[in-house]
């Protein structure tokens, strides 16, 4: 028997970055990319062992996401619990999906363009989320800034540029 990973064995996997860049795990991964490791007992997926360590227990049934949909990203700041449905959400949004709007490429996001009339949208992020298929906690990100900073900053340039 190996002995039992601690924390600090599953850190050192990871290639830690600065705050906002992604963290990539470093050893096995499954079939999807999804970093993996053995702890308690268990096997756990990378991110979901980052998560518990850096911010807390996942709340029994949520999942944790990546928000930049890299799999084997570890840093806390990239992770977020949410629903099944959010994930969902979420995939649609970035058209990893076929979308109604027609967006069908796999790695397609919203463009700027959609980016730029979700955040100028009015109201709620729940009752704007609902509308654009944008889960609120992505809408909250990105009217803080924290997602989609290209598209913002195209956003903010393209404004400028209207009122002059
Ligand atoms: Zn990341």
């Amino acid at each position: 028997m190996s002995k039992p990973n601690t924390p600090e064995d599953f850190w050192r996997r990871v290639e830690r970055g600065g705050p906002t860049q992604c963290w990539p795990w470093q050893a096995s991964r499954d079939r999807q990319g999804y970093g993996k490791l053995g702890y308690k007992g268990s096997h756990w997926l990378a991110h979901r062992l980052a998560y518990t360590f850096a911010v807390g227990d996942i709340p029994e049934g949520k999942i944790v996401m990546h928000s930049c949909d890299n799999p084997r990203c570890c840093n806390p700041a990239h992770l977020e619990c949410g629903t099944v449905a959010d994930n969902n959400a979420d995939s649609i949004a970035k058209g990893r999906r076929v979308w109604a709007t027609g967006i069908r490429d796999g790695n397609a996001k919203f463009t700027d363009e959609q980016i730029r009339t979700i955040v100028r949208h009015p109201g709620s992020n729940v009752a704007v989320g609902q509308k654009f298929g944008m889960s609120h906690s992505w809408l909250s990100k990105l009217r803080r800034g924290l997602w989609r900073k290209d598209a913002l900053l195209a956003a903010a340039a393209a404004r400028e540029k209207e009122e002059n």
